[in-house]
């Protein structure tokens, strides 16, 4: 099938999270919201779990939004974390399943240390505060950041990972994380097409650095890179594409829309009003066709 000039130009979003992980709307809403705004398609890459693409993707059906299934895998590349999305896994691979799994255990040995060092600092949150506030969800720093801002410790999400959350912050505490290759392959296992999610984010302290990480990923699968993201200037976009340019990988994007946690981010605007065009979507889904 091919596509006419329209059709190649509709907006979409790849990188939704949902109540699944640290989103706050749940994975129909994000749906809805979709709808709301004309989107074509939405990608749903929750943090280290699947479980809201089947609810996405059943409402998708019903509303006429193309949902891509997805997920974030976090792992850690010598001092760098690094975020791999996952577009199409196939449900049930074991192999992503221990990823995942193991992924999520860390996370529950490291909430537990990260209240205990608030406590320490003089704000303190309960267990039960956060297991409330993420509902079921998986729960990671953004919980506890909403946790703090209604207790009144800080004013918004920034301030709470500025003065408490963020690396080398009060009250941080590293989380297990699996190695690029073991993320990459179980990625790759369940036929997810793995894309390097917002470059400009990693830290990485010089282009060569951004260089050799992206072959380092490359060599291990990886084949894309998410060169729309919502916050990126012209010269950031400019600088990722190129990046995907010599290292022969596809480029998606997307706005890690967290609904209103991260209220400066809407579904499908980039910085400038700019947005992904469909004709992304059609290449990663010709990309997932050869693995
Ligand atoms: P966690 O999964 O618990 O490690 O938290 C990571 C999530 O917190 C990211 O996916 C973002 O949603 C958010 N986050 C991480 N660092 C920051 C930061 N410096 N400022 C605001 N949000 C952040
Ligand atoms: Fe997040
Ligand atoms: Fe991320
Ligand atoms: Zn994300």
């Amino acid at each position: 099938m091919s596509l006419s000039w329209d059709d190649e130009n509709r907006p979409i979003d790849l990188h939704v999270h949902t109540t699944a992980s640290d989103g706050d709307t749940s994975p129909a809403a994000c749906v809805d919201e979709a709808k709301r705004l004309g989107l074509a398609a939405i990608g749903i890459t929750d943090h280290d779990t699947v479980a809201g693409n089947a609810e996405a993707e059943a409402r998708g059906r019903e509303v006429g939004v193309e949902v891509v299934p997805g997920v974030e895998v976090s792992v850690q590349h010598e001092r760098l974390t690094v975020h791999i999305l996952g577009y199409f896994p196939e449900p049930g691979v074991a192999e992503l399943e221990a990823v995942l799994a193991a992924l999520r255990e860390h996370r529950e040995e490291r909430n537990p240390r990260i209240l205990r060092r608030l406590a320490e600092v003089g704000c303190p949150v309960t267990p039960d505060e956060l297991a409330a506030e993420a509902a079921g969800g998986v729960a990671g720093r953004p919980h506890i950041a909403a946790v703090m801002i209604r207790k009144g410790y800080v004013g918004n999400l920034q301030e709470a990972f500025d003065r408490y959350l963020a690396k080398g912050a009060a009250a941080y505490v590293e989380r297990g994380k699996p190695a690029p290759d073991l993320g990459i392959r179980a990625l790759l296992a369940a036929r997810a097409v793995p894309v390097l999610a917002h470059p400009a984010a990693l830290g990485a302290r010089s282009e060569s650095d951004a260089e050799a990480l992206v072959a380092a990923l490359k060599e291990m699968g990886l084949r894309g890179i998410e060169a729309y993201y919502h916050a990126y200037s012209p010269g950031q976009v400019a600088a990722c594409l190129g990046l995907a340019r010599r290292h022969g990988l596809l480029v998606t994007g997307g706005t890690d829309y967290h609904g209103s946690r991260k209220p400066e981010v809407q579904m499908g605007r980039g910085s400038g009003g700019t947005h992904v065009p469909y004709r992304v979507l059609a290449e990663l889904k010709k990309a997932r066709e050869r693995l």
